[in-house]
């Protein structure tokens, strides 16, 4: 079985899909591993690497992408890209399909079957192949590197000659994966840090990492069974906005992960706050990508609000491409192993299998996935 594995080009894109020890395990498996030249370069992986690792180099993407039994990617491919493939393909990466409804239809057309990382089931069994949570995992960290480079003062105590430097206080919006490893992250740097989640289990393991939990008290609020955030209601927003406010006001920087999944992120961090935050401060918003937490954010740009910096840097895990790489490659190489059939070293799609229904969006010309089919009435 081939998998082909092309260069990422979208603008700013550092990541590779494969990195040389992944693409190893996948010729140890018996596969015959295509990449294009240049896969690794960005992220700090040069071709003779992936030679070294048994791969083989082609520069021409074209027949790259349509020689593939599997295509693995990054990102959602150019839509152009789709009819490059061949028909019974298996093509696996990010594809964002809420919104890329033209991209999901054109895989269905071409009798594709497309996998949907962000549609790996929050399940035991498939946390070896989140890419959500290991990418948001490092994004959490570059959050707070950000944050240190934009706001005016350090983050640790101090106890000097030249008299006493308080810790800078940090409020952390939304403690899922990218919020606690923020939140480790600044203690580990010495912040004095306050944590808001709306899902009540989150407290524990809030104080757990040693940070304060803010309290609000929103009525019902709850979970879905995988684990993310139910919307709320505008009332209930309003709620959590006026008792944020005073937090904001205290912190000198605030760091917004919330995101409900497949919606645009709710805006939580309004002018109102932004304006009794003090000057010097900074706000870095790490839900921009879904339409972002802070009210004006722009999207992959450092503004200011009088005085307060806010940052709409896209991608974070990409500042941080190398170890990206290699947390995006393992959880590829996971979902390829398994499904893979050792004796006859081939994949198989199961397609009663809870992980292959969970993320499997087109198969047999048609979109089979049930979170983008119609609802029934
Ligand atoms: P996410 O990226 O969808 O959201 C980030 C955080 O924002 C979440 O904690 C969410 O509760 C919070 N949020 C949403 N709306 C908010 C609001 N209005 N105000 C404040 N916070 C708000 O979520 P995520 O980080 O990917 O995952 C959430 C949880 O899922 C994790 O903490 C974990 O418990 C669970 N999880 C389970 C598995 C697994 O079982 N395999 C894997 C990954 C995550």
């Amino acid at each position: 079985m081939k998998i082909s594995v092309p260069r990422e080009t979208h603008p700013g894109e550092s990541r590779a899909p494969l990195t040389p020890d992944s693409l190893g395990k996948l010729v140890k498996l018996g596969a015959q591993v295509e990449i294009e030249a240049g896969l690794g370069l960005a992220a700090g992986f040069s071709d003779e690497a992936y030679l070294k690792a048994g791969a083989i180099i082609t520069a021409d993407r074209k027949e790259l992408i349509s020689g593939g039994d599997i295509v693995l990617r990054l990102r959602k491919p150019p839509v152009e890209e789709i009819a490059w493939l061949k028909q019974g393909a298996i093509h696996a990466s990010l594809l964002d399909p809420f919104n890329e409804k033209e991209l999901v239809q054109k895989f269905a057309e071409h009798g594709v079957s497309a996998i949907s990382m962000e549609f790996i089931p929050r399940t035991t069994r498939a946390q070896k192949m989140d890419v959500l949570s290991s990418q948001a995992n490092l994004g959490g960290y570059v959050a707070v590197i950000q944050a240190a480079s934009h706001v005016n003062k350090i983050f640790p105590m101090m106890t000097t000659a030249a008299g006493t430097i308080l810790p800078a206080k940090i409020f952390i919006i939304g403690a899922g994966v990218a919020g606690l490893q923020a939140i480790a992250t600044a203690k580990r740097l010495g912040a004095k840090v306050t944590a808001y989640d709306t899902r009540p289990v989150v407290e524990e393991q809030v104080k757990s990492l040693g940070a304060q939990f803010l309290k609000i008290d929103l009525g019902e609020t709850g979970q879905t069974k995988e684990g993310y955030a139910k919307a709320l209601t505008e009332e209930q927003i309003q709620k959590q906005r006026e008792a944020m406010k005073k937090t904001c006001g205290d912190s000198d920087i605030v760091i917004t992960t919330a995101q409900v999944f497949g919606r645009r992120a709710p805006i939580l961090v309004t002018n109102e706050m932004l304006d009794a935050m003090k000057p010097g401060s900074a706000v870095i918003d790490m839900a921009v990508e879904s339409g972002g937490n802070v009210e004006g954010v722009v999207y992959d740009q450092v503004t200011e609000r009088k005085g307060v910096k806010i940052v709409g840097v896209a991608n974070l895990p990409a500042r941080v491409p190398l170890h990206a790489s290699q947390v995006y490659a393992a959880n590829l190489v996971a979902l390829v192993e398994e499904f893979w059939d050792k004796k006859e070293k081939t994949f198989v799609l199961k397609l009663d299998d809870e992980i292959i229904k969970g993320c499997l969006i087109t198969h047999g010309g048609k979109i089979v996935n049930e979170k983008l089919l119609p609802k029934p009435n």
